[in-house]
């Protein structure tokens, strides 16, 4: 993640897209207060280019990001956005040490996952699921 900022002024989808994914997969709040006074900037400056997105809408993804940049500073804690996108695999999130895998259950469908923030302890639910890409739904115990 070199300069975000940069990236989500360029105009270039493909960079506006890099961008986006590296702002909702960061927990550096210095990234994300470095973008909160450009967020007007940036929504002129992406607001009519085609972003495409074959699976996930590549605007969604942005307007993910930017809600993020604006709204992270009530969250209780990171885990707050689990639940409102389905793109967080939790194999993934357990090699970053967010969450800590207390069960798995890969022998029915859906599998499904019990974890648990390793900052806050909340726990959740997760059901895996399959079309055309690979989502999870996370749910709070
Ligand atoms: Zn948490």
């Amino acid at each position: 993640m070199a300069d975000p900022l940069a990236d989500f002024l360029s105009g270039d989808p493909q960079r506006i897209w890099q961008a986006s994914w590296d702002i909702i997969g960061t927990r550096d709040k210095n990234v994300l207060e470095h973008l909160r006074p450009a967020l007007p900037a940036i929504e002129r400056a992406t607001a009519n280019i085609e972003l495409g997105g074959m699976i996930f809408s590549n605007r969604d993804a942005l307007v993910h990001a930017l809600d993020k940049v604006q709204n992270y500073r009530a969250w209780k804690c990171w885990c707050d956005d689990y639940r409102r996108l389905l793109a967080f695999d939790p194999t993934r999130e357990e090699e970053r040490g967010h969450v800590r895998m207390l069960t798995q259950d890969r022998s029915g469908w859906p599998v499904t996952y019990e974890c648990e923030c390793t900052i806050c302890g909340r726990e959740f639910h997760v059901d895996e699921g399959e079309h055309h890409a690979r989502w999870w739904q996370w749910t709070p115990r």
